[in-house]
């Protein structure tokens, strides 16, 4: 399952920056474009943090917004959807600059 190691890939970088620490929480940012679905990140979350430093952390989804750049006018324009058009001029030739990532943007060690 493709959300399964994506989790695990997550757990593991966590585990590497809280040095033997606790981890209370951590935030993860799911661009709105990407194909990883945040409820089975939850889900696999609960699983593979079990008997880790990262059990019971509090996992914080964050999605971020599609942003495309139109390669007919070059107006910046809103995306929800991997191939979507530009508001401004209808082009679906759009270059997508911000929607994709899928990081870990935080993390909380116990002291
Ligand atoms: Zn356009």
């Amino acid at each position: 399952m493709h959300e399964m190691s994506i989790t695990q890939g997550i757990i593991d970088l966590c585990l590497q920056h809280a040095g033997g620490r606790r981890v209370n929480s951590l935030e993860v940012e799911i661009g709105e474009l990407s194909t990883v679905v945040p409820e089975a990140i939850e889900f696999c979350f609960e699983a593979c943090s079990r008997d880790t430093l990262l059990e019971g952390a509090q996992l914080v989804i964050v999605r971020t917004a599609g942003r495309g750049e139109c390669q007919e006018c070059t107006s910046e324009t809103p995306l929800t959807e991997l191939f979507g058009s530009c508001i401004h001029c209808g082009s679906s030739r759009v270059a997508i600059i911000a929607g994709e990532e899928m990081r870990v943007r935080e993390i909380e060690v116990e002291d």
